[in-house]
């Protein structure tokens, strides 16, 4: 009223809230690939109804992974032409080092060609048989590189993260009586590292509480035990606690990045991941003692210590991506669209993961398919299901994925059946998310109607997903 200059806005009693955008514009387009239905019931028939066995141009969108999908920013291609190519000593080498420096806080580091070569390489200074690593979820590449040295890995997740409906804002948090558990049970020296992957990958993209980060780190002190980080989605994991820990949401990313990190001595990276890269990797550590041991190792499975793996542009390229990685406009444009997909799912009462994790939406199998016996895979019915009806690929996170019992040779069935739909950075608009919640809203009125799913056909020993094939359960029984 004072202010003759802001009278104008007075007579608004209604304004809208202004709705989140995509911190982003577009200057360059690639064409999507659209099919009919006949055509991609061939395909997948093709495939042996298995997802990874499509080519991207039977893909219409593609949410297979997050991983090394991202679109780079123009920063980051300006990067890739200033790329130092020398072999030792490269500028562009200096230029990650010194970013992951800032943002971490560990002064050793060492570059690897993606996350699995970071573990191959640590691992290898620091895991021995018999040895015991728990933590939240371990990764299947850190557990098969665990479990390759004949070490165990030890799931300390609490139990809420088990259920898709209960509401808990830290999913991926570690329970510490499971933890304490361990190290009262394992000698000390059996217990290289506590292991805390942020956001917790494998249950469904959750995020760990700095409290917990802290309690976590505390108890390992006691006992001496390292605690370690798997990085891959350190700054999403930083967006969360910033939005829904108390304390926090007047702090920057960088500054939550730093004080998580303060808390372990050491991380892999999957670079493909939050680096916003499409290859890369690195260890970042504190000790160097242990330093110098996994150099030895980088030098034999990876490359010189001034690139491990990568070229020179990518690793400037990297450099850049890290750094817009820990913006906040650019974390609140992509956990946005995450859960913009969640809501359209909830929307037409999808079953769906609660809370969203921040870089998919798993829609729960056995919720969504009831008839489908869980010997037929519902997951992975669902997923060819989703394929079949729009050229979405999502991909199966269940007993495909769970293999069989190293022992028995049975099917593990996991606690969750899933069908997890991992969103890439930077690469689709909301109407990709539109488009793929509608296709799963027509599934699901039709979902009574589909109670047969596949029966393996010929499967590898281990890993088994990537290369299985499959046919219909349904051929068989109707013949009988
Ligand atoms: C992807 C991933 C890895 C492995 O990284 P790659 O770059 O695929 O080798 C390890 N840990 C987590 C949590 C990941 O998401």
């Amino acid at each position: 009223m004072d202010n003759p200059r802001r009278a104008h806005i007075k007579p608004y009693l209604f304004a809208m809230e202004l709705p989140y955008i995509e911190p982003h514009k577009i200057k360059m387009v690639e064409t999507i690939h659209t099919s009919t239905l006949k055509e991609r019931s061939r395909w997948i028939t093709e495939a042996k109804y298995n997802l990874f066995k499509l080519t991207s141009r039977q893909v219409t969108v593609d949410l297979l992974t997050d991983s090394g999908t991202g679109a780079m920013s123009d920063r980051q291609w300006a990067e890739l032409i200033q790329g130092d190519e020398s072999y030792a000593g490269s500028a562009s080498f200096e230029k990650l080092r010194e970013t992951v420096r800032e943002l971490l806080g560990y002064p050793f580091f060492i570059p690897t060609h993606q996350g699995r070569a970071a573990e191959n390489v640590l691992f290898s200074a620091l895991v021995k048989e018999g040895d015991v690593i728990p933590g939240n979820t371990h990764f299947d590449t850190t557990k098969g590189h665990i479990e390759f040295r004949k070490a165990r890995a030890e799931d300390c997740t609490i139990d809420e993260a088990f259920n898709t409906t209960t509401d808990h804002p830290f999913k991926g948090n570690i329970d510490l009586n499971k933890l304490e558990t361990v190290f009262k049970s394992v000698p000390r020296e059996k217990i290289p590292f506590v292991l805390i992957t942020v956001t917790c990958n494998s249950s469904g993209g959750q995020p760990v509480s700095m409290a917990n980060i802290k309690a976590v780190s505390a108890l390992a002190k006691q006992y001496g035990i390292r605690v370690l980080f798997d990085a891959a989605r350190f700054a999403e994991n930083a967006y969360f606690i910033k939005n829904r820990e108390k304390d926090y949401e007047n702090r920057t990313i960088r500054e939550i990045v730093l004080e998580m990190f303060a808390c372990g001595d050491g991380a892999t990276m999957s670079a493909k991941k939050d680096g916003i890269a499409n290859m890369g990797g690195f260890i970042a550590l504190r000790e160097e003692d242990v330093y110098q041991q996994a150099c030895t190792f980088n030098i034999m499975f990876e490359g010189y210590l001034t690139y491990g793996g990568m070229s020179g542009r990518d690793m400037a390229a990297l450099a850049q991506g890290l750094k817009e990685a820990v913006t906040y406009e650019y974390l609140h444009g992509r956990i946005s669209q995450v859960r913009y997909l969640g809501n359209k799912l909830l929307e037409y009462g999808v079953p769906v993961q609660q809370p969203f994790g921040g870089h998919a939406i798993f829609v729960d199998a056995l919720k969504f398919l009831p008839y489908v016996p869980r010997k037929e895979f519902p997951a992975q019915t669902l997923a060819v299901e989703l394929y079949k009806e729009s050229g979405v690929r999502g991909v199966e996170i269940g007993t495909l994925l769970a293999d069989r019992d190293p022992v028995t040779r049975r099917n593990r069935y996991p606690k969750l059946e899933l069908l997890r739909l991992a969103i890439p950075r930077r690469v689709y608009t909301d109407n990709h998310m539109n488009y793929t919640a509608a296709a799963l809203a027509n599934i699901y009125a039709r979902r009574n109607f589909i109670q047969q799913g596949y029966r393996i056909v010929r499967e590898a020993p281990i890993m088994r997903h990537f290369t299985i094939e499959l046919e219909s359960a349904e051929e068989k029984t109707v013949l009988c």
